[in-house]
């Protein structure tokens, strides 16, 4: 993750063969909105510096062969509710305007940010 942002114009992130935020590197990895990202990016080794606030994950991680239905990080994410479980989340601009370069798929994208 840390040298990412040195060779990616754009980054996509998966959990789950699925894309859950997508959009310029820089801002992904600096200003990452989607929990999953949240956490991958807290849990990189900082050599120097202040710490990051630190998003630990728990829960079971799911077989891969058998997702979860709804969003698939749901067994997993702090944030999650009810319409998690039942709802696949759709990969959509964070900003208001459709052209947007910075996508999430996360139902409480808007309560999250
Ligand atoms: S849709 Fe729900 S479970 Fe999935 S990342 Fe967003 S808050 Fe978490």
């Amino acid at each position: 993750m840390s040298v990412v942002r040195y060779i990616a114009d754009r980054v996509a992130v998966m959990y789950m063969g699925q894309i859950v935020e997508m959009g310029p590197g820089a801002e992904v990895l600096e200003r990452p909105r989607h929990p999953y990202t949240q956490a991958l990016i807290a849990a990189v080794p900082i050599p120097r510096g202040p710490r990051r606030g630190r998003l630990v994950l728990t829960g079971d991680v799911p077989s891969p062969a058998n997702p979860p239905p709804g969003c698939r990080f749901h067994t997993r994410c702090p944030f999650a509710v009810d319409a998690c479980r039942a709802n696949q989340p759709p990969l959509e601009p964070l900003a208001a305007t459709p052209d947007s370069p910075h996508h999430i798929a996360c139902l409480r994208k808007n309560e999250l940010q």
